[in-house]
């Protein structure tokens, strides 16, 4: 089946047929780094990973780029609020640069125990500030910029007739809009700032500033995405991917941006978005408060492999609900097909009928909850052969080391059980060694007697 996805832009699923052969040019809105990311965020950065290796399993070479956004990210998401990162610069008492590397690191921590695939490109915004002077440029000279009252230079998007397309904006509405506030300095609630200029700026003292055409200041965040994807990317690429809160504000901006400057439409093909991982029955973010971490799973003893299983038990563009009773089925069943591979014997062939199922709910639109039934219906099939490298196979897609021989670590408790168990059957005193045994299991573990030894571990 060939590789479909469901494109934001089209509202249906499109066959995937890469611009330029068989290369793949994808860009990820990735984090700002002013605080920790959370279990939703890498909701994304999991589902972004999942697409990558999808790809790959179809042949294509990727070139996939995510940013880090660390100026300009408004506390209001929109024109409005403080930078996020100078506010908690403030609040740390350190400086932006100091706030972004620490928590630009930390993302990191995360995503690789997460087992997602570096990008081949990631870039900070600061580093990139004259290519977006450079493409704000191009836009002034077409005639598709203004100044505002207070010195900042606005994106005029009365200029554009297919302004808010990804979205499908009811524009009208959105003009009067009882949401929208229309401030004084911009002609239209939805034209947006494409460079702040620290003079007309609410808040004084801006520690990160450049010098500009239009006076000193710092970059919007949606010029931001487009100006290092087209520098690393081109003009036009094949995927864009970010969290569906993205899809009115600040992707439609990107676009209004890109093919603005360019002229070249569509600037992306593919528009990809993912729904939300929902905590206590909204969307999980920091500003609504009630966030978990990765290290918060982690402490209550549930592993990265955990949560990737959970995301990937759910459709991607599917609400995902999280519950710690919802996690925990997720742990069970990740331990129990893990215990299942264990015992699987190593053999040289693939099935091919399995993988090509595998294969074609992959390619519909990344059907991983599906993808995973193959891989149960896989396990438990006892007839068939070449199961461990059919399941290495899928384990490209899933990464969630599914053949990795885990160094379980055993408390103390148990394991001092298992050397008096192993006295017991020394004596033959088999009455205690099964008394043992019982108390192994109720502590949660397994003790097997094989040819190469004791074999011990948790019960599932
Ligand atoms: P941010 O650092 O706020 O720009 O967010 C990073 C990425 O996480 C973006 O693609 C967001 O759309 C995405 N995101 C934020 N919250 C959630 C959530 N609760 N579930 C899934 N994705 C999210
Ligand atoms: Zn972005």
């Amino acid at each position: 089946m060939p590789l479909k996805l469901y494109n934001t832009l089209t509202r249906k699923k499109d066959i995937f047929k890469p611009i330029h052969d068989k290369k793949v040019g994808m860009y990820v809105c990735g984090p700002t780094v002013y605080y920790y990311a959370h279990i939703g965020n890498f909701r994304a950065y999991v589902f972004a990973d999942t697409l990558r290796r999808v790809l790959k399993f179809n042949g294509l070479k990727i070139k996939q780029v995510m940013n880090l956004t660390d100026v300009g990210h408004l506390t209001g998401d929109g024109d409005e609020g403080e930078d996020k990162i100078e506010k908690e610069a403030k609040k740390e008492r350190k400086t932006p640069e100091e706030i972004a590397d620490f928590y630009a690191k930390k993302f990191f921590e995360d995503f690789d125990k997460l087992n997602n695939e570096k990008p081949e490109i990631i870039c900070k915004a600061t580093e990139h500030i004259k290519d977006m002077i450079q493409l704000i440029k191009r836009l002034e000279e077409k005639g598709l910029t203004y100044i505002g009252k207070n010195g900042n230079v606005y994106f005029d998007t009365s200029k554009l007739k297919d302004y808010g397309k990804l979205a499908n904006l009811k524009l009208d509405k959105l003009k009067s809009g009882a949401r929208i506030k229309v401030d004084e300095d911009k002609k239209n609630s939805r034209d947006f700032v494409l460079w702040f200029v620290e003079k007309g700026s609410k808040y004084k003292g801006h520690l990160l500033k450049w010098d500009s055409p239009w006076g000193e200041g710092w970059p919007g965040w949606h010029i931001e995405c487009s100006a290092m994807s087209i520098k690393y990317l081109g003009e036009q690429f094949d995927i864009h991917t970010g969290g569906e809160d993205h899809i009115p504000v600040h992707h439609t901006n990107e676009i209004a941006q890109s093919e603005g400057a360019t002229g070249k439409k569509p600037w992306v093909k593919i528009w990809m978005h993912n729904s939300f991982l929902q905590f206590n029955s909204e969307k999980m973010s920091k500003s609504k408060g009630g966030i978990l971490k990765l290290q918060d799973l982690l402490d209550k003893s549930y592993s990265p492999m955990n949560l990737r299983y959970f995301y990937l038990s759910g459709h991607y563009k599917k609400p995902l609900n999280f519950t710690f009773k919802n996690l925990d089925n997720a742990k069970t069943t990740y331990q129990r097909l893990k215990n299942i591979i264990s015992e699987i014997k190593e053999d040289k062939k693939i099935n091919k009928t399995y993988l090509k199922e595998f294969e074609n709910s992959m390619n519909d639109d990344l059907n991983t909850p599906k993808a995973l039934q193959v891989l149960w219906k896989l396990v438990r099939d006892k007839k068939t052969k070449g199961k461990l490298k059919t399941i290495k196979k899928m384990d490209e897609i899933f990464g969630l080391d599914l053949l990795k021989k885990e160094e379980i670590k055993i408390p103390e408790e148990v394991s001092n059980l298992v050397k008096e168990r192993e006295n017991a059957r020394k004596r033959k005193d088999w009455e205690m060694a099964d008394e043992l045994r019982n108390k192994i299991n109720k502590l949660g573990y397994v003790v097997n007697d094989t040819k190469e030894g004791v074999i011990v571990k948790k019960n599932d």
